[in-house]
């Protein structure tokens, strides 16, 4: 028989807008096709401009560069000022966080994660459907990719 996932009965989280996730520290906002054009419509900019002028192409190994939103100096979000500024066109790592495949994938994994996030394990009760919806959105928009301009040394 096939085992529920340790979420089958749901995961509590409401964010708290408490900012730790887009800030302080250095990390990955990729985006994907869907990201790029929703972002893009909403700063009113053509898609290649936006990503000349948001955007950086991270090399993650294999040949390949990811489409990232680039971070300021300080490590925030390049969006964020007071809030994110971008709030209601957010990529989906954004808005499906914190039910993402490497969170979710154990008890243990949630409750590291939940270490960093005032809004994990608290707040609304977010169903088996909700959780896996939110995957199925992931694993069916990738974030961008290409071959890597300079291939690793
Ligand atoms: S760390 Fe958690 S509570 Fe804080 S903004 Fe990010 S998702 Fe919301």
């Amino acid at each position: 028989m096939e085992q529920l996932p340790f979420y089958s009965g749901g995961l509590r989280f409401s964010c708290t807008r408490c900012s730790a996730c887009c800030r302080y520290e250095s990390g990955y906002v990729f985006l994907s096709r869907e990201d790029l054009d929703i972002l893009a419509a909403a700063l009113d900019m053509a898609g290649g401009d936006f990503v000349k002028t948001w955007c950086r192409w991270v090399p993650l190994g294999g040949g390949t560069e990811y489409l990232s939103l680039k971070e300021k100096l300080n490590d925030d979000c390049i969006f964020w000022k007071d809030g994110c500024t971008v709030y209601r066109s957010r990529p989906l790592q954004c808005r499906t966080f914190p039910f993402w495949d490497s969170v979710v994938v154990s008890a243990e994994a949630w409750e590291s994660a939940g270490r960093g996030c005032p809004g994990m394990g608290r707040g609304e009760l977010r169903g088996m459907a909700y959780i896996e919806g939110c995957l199925r959105a992931r694993a069916s928009q990738p974030p961008l990719a290409r071959k890597a301009e300079r291939p690793e040394l």
